[in-house]
């Protein structure tokens, strides 16, 4: 057993040093005055066994992980969360005493906890969600949404057969809308969401036509570079209540931090602003 009175955590991915997780543990670590270091770790594919299972004895005590390692985490651990198995992904690791690998997907915790926080008066209860995109990022989405309780879901993506892949998993509150009739979805939404990496700098827009959202509608985009994309402006001009990505990647990394370091950090002004310094 290593010391773990300074406990050691970070993330994993390829490539990571575009990651903002580091500096975000750096800032709640001072702000908590909690011991600890949280290092960035570039990992090629055939390593990750490997590093995962050796870091436990280097004092580590759990780690993140990012594209494109957070399918292949799942298979490599001893023990996944449902929530985990149901999306097919894990972000967070936890190294139990015990010696077993723990992993958990926390990416829809964040996402509903950053619904929560810029829309204070949203429930599951307000209506259908329409959810743009069915990638990796909507798995982790549409499970949080069912969750806590959406009754109905619009899902739409590029690729027809992806969207569907996803229905047959999620179920029958999920209704697979064409691409191309993705405007008219938004008429019925109480909430809409991009997954798409539309709108991301050095990427396409997303080109939705808008002019049927309502106002008062809660949009989100989990892109977050930039902060303010075209859909999200369009959306604030049409009258709702807009959300931006970046904190769900705050809220995400929330239950991994209590977990490592023993207390409950808040996503505040100050948190956004370390990060966006
Ligand atoms: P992914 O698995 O690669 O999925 C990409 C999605 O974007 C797919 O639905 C894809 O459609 C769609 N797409 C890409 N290019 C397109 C185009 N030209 N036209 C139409 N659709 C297009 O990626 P992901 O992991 O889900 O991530 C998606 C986005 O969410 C990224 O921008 C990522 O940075 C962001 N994200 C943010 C957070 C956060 O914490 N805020 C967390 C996770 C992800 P096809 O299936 O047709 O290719």
């Amino acid at each position: 057993m290593t010391d773990r009175s300074i406990p050691l955590a970070g993330v994993i991915g390829n490539p990571i040093s575009h990651s903002k997780s580091p500096k975000l543990f750096r800032h709640w670590l001072k702000t908590y005055n909690r011991s600890g270091y949280y290092i960035p770790m570039p990992v090629q594919e055939g390593d990750l066994e490997t590093v995962i299972r050796t870091l436990p004895s280097m004092g580590f005590v759990g780690c993140n992980v990012t594209i494109p390692h957070k399918v292949d985490v799942l298979q490599i651990a001893d023990l996944a969360t449902d929530r985990a198995t149901l999306i097919g992904a894990a972000n967070t690791l936890i190294f139990r005493r015990d010696g077993k690998i723990h992993a958990d997907n926390t990416d829809g915790y964040g996402f509903i906890a950053n619904l929560k926080q810029g829309a204070p008066g949203w429930a599951p209860s307000i209506g259908p969600a329409a959810v743009l995109g069915a990638g990796g990022a909507a798995r982790a989405v549409i499970a949080s949404l069912i969750e806590v309780g959406v009754q109905e879901i619009y899902l739409t993506n590029r690729t027809r057969p992806k969207a569907e892949a996803l229905q047959s998993a999620f179920g029958t509150k999920v209704t697979v809308v064409d691409w191309v009739q993705a405007g008219n979805m938004l008429e019925e939404a109480a909430t809409v969401v991009n997954t798409t990496s539309l709108g991301m700098q050095g990427q396409p827009e997303l080109r939705v036509p808008l002019d049927g959202l309502r106002r008062g509608t809660v949009v989100t985009d989990l892109v977050y570079t930039p902060l303010k994309t075209r859909f999200l402006a369009e959306a604030e001009e049409a009258g709702c209540i807009t959300i931006d990505g970046l904190g769900m990647l705050l809220h995400q990394a929330v239950p991994g931090f209590e977990r490592w370091f023993g207390v409950r950090p808040e996503v505040d002004v100050d948190t956004r602003a370390a990060i966006l310094g």
